[in-house]
């Protein structure tokens, strides 16, 4: 599965979330089992490591990084939504990858019906709740080397937990990172 067709899956979990957020609870505990479920406060962040390559991608409740998840409405909603995403933008704000990789960042995408960013799925907006979404792809001149990645989503201040999933060499395994508990470690 290439990492773009993770991504599908990805947001496709997290429109599944959206639309059953207002289901009877027994059923919602049924439907999300995943960490990549609509919860405030936590991200999901998946990380591809390949010879050449790191891709990162994360998926955010809007409100773990301006506080609302609807179309900015005021000036102070405006700006707020504005600065997220300029953060966002800049990948080295976001993601510091051990630097005996040599990673440069290549591109970000980001998306989110909201805030008309990117090419979103155009039902999420309506749901009530939303998201944004993040790839980051790093061109890396050793990319195994990568001991550790440094995660900046914790700057935004009702980020809670990221629950991070690596696939890379060392096969695949899930890491949980809170605000006091930046680093994500690319080994076992
Ligand atoms: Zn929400």
């Amino acid at each position: 599965m290439s990492k773009f067709s993770r991504g599908r899956v990805l947001a496709g979990a997290s429109a599944l979330a959206v639309a059953f957020a207002f289901a009877p609870p027994a059923a919602n505990a049924q439907l999300q089992p995943a960490a990549h479920a609509h919860v405030h406060g936590i991200a999901s962040l998946e990380v591809g490591i390949d010879a050449t390559s790191i891709t990162l991608t994360m998926s955010s409740p809007l409100d773990n990084l301006i506080g609302f998840e609807h179309p900015p409405h005021t000036d102070a909603e405006r700006k707020a939504a504005e600065a997220a995403v300029a953060t966002l933008r800049q990948g080295a704000k976001v993601f510091a990858i051990d630097p005996s990789a040599g990673c440069t960042l290549k591109a970000v995408e980001l998306s989110s019906a909201a805030l008309g960013v990117g090419h979103p799925d155009p039902s999420e907006a309506q749901a009530g709740h939303a998201d944004i979404d993040g790839t980051y792809e790093f061109a890396c001149a050793a990319s195994q080397k990568a001991k550790f990645v440094d995660v900046g989503l914790f700057q935004f201040a009702h980020m809670q937990k990221v629950a991070a999933q690596v696939a890379g060499p060392q096969g695949q395994f899930q890491r949980e990172l809170t605000p006091g508990a930046r680093r994500l470690v690319l080994s076992h």
